[in-house]
């Protein structure tokens, strides 16, 4: 058994066996040969060619079963690349000149194909070794006898035995692709807390630690893997003991669960009666409900995008209308809040390939900017938005305004747009709420001028806190300086509220941190009355909230502006939250199906 530490980004617990997916290379064993030895070395190197690409084959269909197109279409592409004769013939060419046996042959002729591409000034291009990378490991593992040969998707398991995926890393629409009735849960090596990734796995409840390192060499031969999603732990070939206590967990969470599922009527309100909205965030139109059974008061975050990541063309009009009209309707009734898409950065598109490769893509052409840069795009979702608002409750919100010259721009696209579908004689509210996201410094900085051309703020902490302590919200290697507590932040986020407050117009927290019970006594004393959460918070969120008086929260918040850190905020909110809660400190909970 052996157990690894890493970031736990979506609660839960999942027991199964493990499918490795691995696109790093093996290093071969270097022979000398003799001129005799030679053919005997072309079968040797014809036979793994072939096996390689039936393999490929093979994880081609896998994959396209179980993760998704995109993944599928790497292991085409890399099925293509082993059968191309040139890798067959420049192998040969190398056993016979060199004298060399033939994984030493391949590999060289491997690193020489990847050495190129790396060197290439085009970032797509230099992109593609990792592909030759991995087929020279799966090419290379097909010259070892069949049974030790390290198989390029873990152990066997047959293809209805659902699964614990291990990877380098996944890309929020590869997440989005994952079907949790066959991926219990998910550990990466890369991948931080507020990653977009993170953010996916919650939306579809799916266990998962990302941020390991390296440990994929590690996991490959394991058998059976525990993913501890609220500890951030992944338990390799547990031995009994680990599991029974596992499964006795899985089996609390649930009861837990099912405690509190009587709060979902009952009113999210303080103890001196201060009444807080609780809204659910989705990225799919299949949360809506448990939004409402776990008794979310509406939409507060609707991340259009991922209508987006896994189409092969953006979807017209008429599809993102019949999405959003159906999602609207579902609520019946309830308000939702729209915000228009969020692409870039690590949201890219799977219709745009390896997309637009920017050196700083967090700081470049992403979400409101790169809408107003493609207005074709953004006016289709725009009318598909606002034909949709007549079925339902509906506000829309922008997300990273960053001045208000671009909050201008697109409210002034929304305007022509309305004025366009009206002249069309669709029945369109002219009145709709318009709200800015406030996720970067400048628009928290400048939120008294924002406050007066919106109807209602939204903080994205994820990126607030990303920009303003400058850390990637993605990045492993500096998650430990993540740190929603960071004073720094708690004072941008009251100049958020006071902004709002002096406008009077409300302001809802988005991000994690608004699902977080740690936070949620700091963020009511900061003056925060909304909170929209991934729906699986919402139970326990409003059993913190029954339970604290608002002035407490109030003097924590006071408190909590004048600490020195990060570290020291976290400190008295925790003791805090252990001196107020009756049932205990704050638990996580599994829906039974789990
Ligand atoms: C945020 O940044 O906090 C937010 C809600 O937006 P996203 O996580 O989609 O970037
Ligand atoms: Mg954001």
């Amino acid at each position: 058994m052996k157990t690894l530490r890493g970031i736990a980004v979506s609660p839960g617990i999942a027991i199964g066996p493990a499918m490795v997916i691995d696109l790093r290379r093996v290093s071969a064993p270097r022979r000398s040969i003799t001129a005799e030895g030679v053919p005997g070395e072309f079968q040797r190197l014809d036979l793994a060619i072939c096996l390689a690409k039936v393999d490929a084959e093979a994880a081609e269909s896998e994959a396209r079963l179980r993760l998704g197109p995109q993944y599928a279409d790497i292991f085409g592409a890399h099925a293509r690349m082993i059968a191309d004769p040139s890798l067959l013939r420049d192998s040969r060419a190398r056993i016979e000149r060199e004298r060399v046996n033939a994984e030493q042959a391949v590999a060289e002729v491997l690193d020489a194909y990847a050495s190129r591409l790396e060197a290439m000034p085009d970032p797509h291009l230099a992109a593609r070794a990792a592909d030759v990378r991995d087929i020279q490991r799966r090419i290379l593992g097909h010259f070892q006898p069949a049974d030790d040969a390290p198989s390029p998707t873990g152990g066997t398991v047959d293809s209805d035995t659902p699964i614990i995926v291990l990877a380098a890393d996944l890309s929020p629409s590869e997440t989005a692709g994952l079907d949790p009735a066959l991926v219990l849960g998910f550990a990466t090596e890369a991948g931080g807390r507020a990653s977009h990734t993170a953010i996916v796995a919650e939306a579809l409840e799916i266990p998962a630690v990302v941020g390991l390192g390296r440990f994929l060499d590690q996991a490959r031969d394991a058998l059976a893997v525990i993913i501890d999603g609220d500890d951030g732990l992944v338990i390799l070939d547990p031995d009994e003991p680990t599991l029974d206590r596992y499964r006795r967990l899985a089996a609390e969470r649930v009861a837990r669960f099912q405690g509190l599922t009587n709060l979902a009527t009952l009113p999210a309100v303080t103890l001196d009666g201060c009444n807080v909205g609780l809204w659910g965030n989705i990225e799919f139109p299949a949360e809506v409900s448990p939004c409402l059974e776990r008794g979310a008061i509406g939409v507060g975050l609707y991340r259009t995008e991922f209508l987006f990541l896994n189409a092969d063309r953006p979807p017209t009009e008429d599809e993102q209308y019949e999405a959003y009209a159906t999602v609207v309707r579902s609520l019946k009734g309830q308000p939702i809040t729209i915000r228009t898409l969020d692409l870039g950065a690590d949201k890219l598109p799977s219709y745009q390939g390896r997309g637009l490769v920017e050196a700083n893509p967090v700081l470049g052409l992403r979400s409101l900017r790169l809408s107003l840069r493609e207005p074709a795009l953004f006016r289709t979702q725009l009318r598909a938005i606002l034909r949709a608002a007549a079925s339902g409750d509906v506000r829309l919100m922008f997300p990273l305004v960053t001045s208000l010259d671009e909050l201008r721009a697109a409210r002034r696209l929304l305007a022509e747009v309305t004025g366009e579908l009206l002249a069309e004689g669709h029945s369109v509210r002219s009145n709709l709420p318009v709200g800015a996201m406030i996720e970067v410094p400048a628009a928290a900085i400048m939120a008294d001028k924002l406050a007066k051309e919106v109807d209602f703020f939204s903080i994205g902490t994820n990126d607030l806190i990303q920009y303003t302590l400058a850390v990637d919200r993605t990045n492993e290697a500096v998650a430990d300086l993540y740190n929603a507590a960071d004073p720094a932040v708690l004072r941008l986020i009251k100049m958020v509220v006071s902004a709002a407050d002096a406008r009077g117009i409300e302001v809802t927290v988005c991000g994690t941190m608004g699902g977080e019970p740690l936070h949620a006594l700091l963020l009511l004393g900061l003056g925060v009355r909304n909170l929209s959460m991934p729906p699986h918070q919402l139970p326990e969120m409003k059993r913190v909230i029954r339970a604290v008086r608002l002035d407490q929260a109030r003097s924590l918040a006071a408190e909590a502006l004048g600490l020195d850190s990060a570290c020291a905020v976290v400190t008295m909110l925790r003791a805090a939250l252990e001196l107020t809660l009756p049932d205990g400190p704050p638990g996580q909970c599994s829906a039974p199906t789990r």
